[in-house]
């Protein structure tokens, strides 16, 4: 078997590359003849062996053209990065390690490099030094990771053990987000039992940014979640005011800060964070805006053993090392390494290169703001980061838009709902992307836009 591996990996590294340096002129959304065929990778279960070079063929051969580009530079849907290539290197050679990152005894290194990207990234965003954290799949289960540290922390101040009696019969937890609140958050409190339809929705300004004003009266049973980036404008909650008020009253604060929380290291954006260092936990990103490839989010804990009483498990067979065993802070026991690729990025852009690219992608999203604003099309949020919002007439008019520049695959840009109105929502959050990607996607948005709207001045 491992006599077929060098040439195998060879070949794999020869069709990645080819597939990527091909990223650029690739129809950006396949199309649907390709996606079509994409049943011809299923049909019965293989009753005999292939070869895996025959099996990696296939793959590439019906694989790759079924694929959406945005390891490419003129994706621009949802806030996706794509991978850094030390990221990408980084993940091969784990893959190639195959380790299992639930315990410093299975990985010595996978938990190696979590405490140093862990360190990395707590000193690059500001958070308190000393701060722990579990590596997890993206935010969804950052934010779970975080509020149930909120969870068992405020009920056991209370005198309430979560993890032993449940939550039924427990002190009543209140739970505080803003009217824009992302739905992972609302997904993480109907899975910790706390609800999505019993919080307290605080109303939110024009840009989606909690009204501080409006925040409630608050206690020590009550977690306050902020954001940091909105999903669809890029505006931050005003958290200075909301997180002192928060401390003094004893409540936790949880801090969505998916992509947006990157801003820190930038000396030109982070003021928009405001104070968010200051909460208690924070739900991390890896894979949009430090541009690793999925999956790989960051739940950062202010106090570690806040965090570690919400996930821990013990079993006799599981040997408790000295220092950190990853799988105490996450929900899962085995794992793959998501440090590495953390470690990789960081370590390959250091903090110029990591500033140089958030800086870039917000520079390049006030550059498209620009262009189409010049074409005559509305601008509907304040281009504060990396996110423009833009309608193209009538909600019917936008909705045609979208659909004939996903269907023109210069660019992909994807669709929402901006007070009740449709727009198309641009985010700008690649290395690969440049500035002529940025004027060639502009142009092709504006020729296609104008065909449906006809002239626009
Ligand atoms: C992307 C995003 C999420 C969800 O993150 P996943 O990594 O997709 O689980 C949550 N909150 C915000 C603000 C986001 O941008």
């Amino acid at each position: 078997m491992h006599d077929v591996l060098p040439a195998l990996l060879a070949e794999t590294a020869e069709r990645a590359s080819r597939y990527l340096a091909e990223s650029a002129d690739r129809h950006v959304a396949p199309k649907p003849a390709d996606v079509a065929a994409l049943a011809r990778l299923g049909g019965p279960v293989p009753q005999s062996p292939t070869n895996p070079a025959q099996t990696l063929a296939l793959l590439d051969a019906i694989g790759s053209p079924g694929t959406v580009v945005s390891a490419g530079p003129r994706f621009f849907g949802f806030v996706v990065g794509g991978s850094l290539p030390a990221a990408l290197a980084a993940n091969w050679l784990a893959g190639a390690w195959d380790q299992n990152a639930a315990l410093q005894i299975s990985s010595p290194v996978s938990a190696k490099l979590e405490d140093i990207a862990l360190e990395w990234v707590v000193e690059l965003l500001g958070l308190p030094p000393g701060s722990g954290g579990g590596f997890v799949t993206g935010t969804t289960m950052a934010n779970l990771c975080g509020l149930a540290a909120a969870r068992t922390t405020l009920l056991s101040r209370a005198g309430w053990n979560v993890e032993n009696d449940g939550v039924f019969g427990a002190p009543n937890l209140h739970v505080i987000v803003g009217d824009e609140v992302h739905v992972s958050l609302l997904k993480a409190l109907a899975i910790l039992g706390l609800g999505r339809a019993r919080v307290t929705r605080v109303t939110t300004d024009n840009q989606g940014r909690i009204r501080p004003e409006l925040v409630p009266e608050l206690d020590a049973l009550t977690i306050v979640c902020l954001q940091a980036g909105n999903v669809n404008t890029g505006a931050f909650d005003p958290c200075e005011a909301i997180i002192a008020k928060a401390r003094a009253a004893g409540a936790w604060v949880h801090v969505d800060g998916a992509f947006g929380i990157w801003a820190a290291v930038s000396p030109a954006f982070a003021p928009h964070l405001s104070g968010a260092q200051q909460a208690d936990s924070w739900a991390i990103d890896c894979h949009k805006w430090l541009n690793v490839p999925y999956d790989s989010g960051l739940c950062v804990v202010r106090d570690p053993a806040h965090l570690h009483a919400a996930m821990s498990g013990s079993a006799a067979y599981l040997m408790v090392a000295d220092g950190r065993d990853p799988w105490h802070f996450t929900p899962e026991c085995s794992r793959r390494s998501r440090g590495v690729e953390i470690w990789a990025a960081i370590h390959s852009l250091g903090r110029a290169g990591l500033r140089d690219l958030i800086e870039r992608n917000c520079r390049q999203a006030r550059l498209f703001a620009d262009r189409l604003a010049n074409a005559g099309f509305a601008i509907l949020n304040e281009v504060v980061l990396n996110q423009v919002l833009v309608s193209f007439g009538t909600d019917e008019q936008t909705r045609q838009a979208i659909a004939a520049v996903q269907a023109d695959g210069t660019c992909w840009c994807g669709g929402s709902q901006w007070h009740g109105q449709a727009v198309m929502r641009i985010s700008v959050s690649s290395w690969a992307t440049t500035d002529a990607d940025v004027e060639l996607s502009a142009a092709a948005i504006i020729r296609i836009a104008i065909q449906i709207t006809g002239p626009v001045r």
